[in-house]
């Protein structure tokens, strides 16, 4: 496997000027826990046990734990979207998919040995096929916080700013190396 400056570098160039920050850190140092997948059992996004991608279907947060820590770093990486106002919600769909599209080449480049985490439910269809089979098993991306990861703790790890100030929104993701 090639060392950790050079993936780093590798991960930089395919994401070009399109990232707004990222940082590489220990996958030791990230913490999990139960009480960030208690928001997907509120299911307050609605996808809760109907999504391929989401809790409880994904599996428990001990085997994402274990999947995670057996790479020894993480390329944390973000995108931010200017909002119109802070009920801008068709800005924040605007920004989510684009971080989601960027995180998809990133899957498409460096998947098949570098796992990627991304932000939210997988949206790839209009409605998820589950309990039937996935029809882009091969696409799809799991989020941070889905696996018990608490971005605002991630963020803090990585020295990465969470929020970027009034009318902006922030997404992350990150990929195992
Ligand atoms: S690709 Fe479609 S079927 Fe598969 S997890 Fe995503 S939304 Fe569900």
């Amino acid at each position: 496997m090639a060392d950790r400056e050079t993936m780093e570098e590798a991960f930089k160039q395919a994401l070009g000027n399109r990232v707004f920050e990222c940082a590489v850190i220990p996958t030791s140092d990230i913490n999990f826990s139960v009480d960030v997948l208690k928001a997907c059992e509120a299911n307050v996004c609605g996808k809760y046990n109907t999504c391929w991608t989401c809790p409880p279907v994904i599996g428990p947060m001990e085997q994402h734990k274990k999947k995670i820590r057996a790479f020894p770093w993480a390329f944390v990486f973000t995108t931010k979207g200017d909002l119109e106002d802070s009920f801008d919600y068709e800005g924040m769909i605007r920004a989510k998919d684009c971080h989601n599209r960027l995180s998809a080449e990133m899957h498409e480049r460096f998947g098949k040995t570098n796992p990627v985490y991304g932000a939210g439910s997988c949206t790839l269809c209009e409605s998820c096929a589950w309990p039937n089979p996935c029809r882009f098993p091969g696409k799809t991306i799991i989020s941070v916080e889905a696996a018990g990861i608490n971005v605002t703790d991630l963020s803090r790890t990585g020295n990465i700013k969470y929020n970027n100030g009034a009318n902006t929104v922030t997404y992350f993701s990150m990929i195992l190396f």
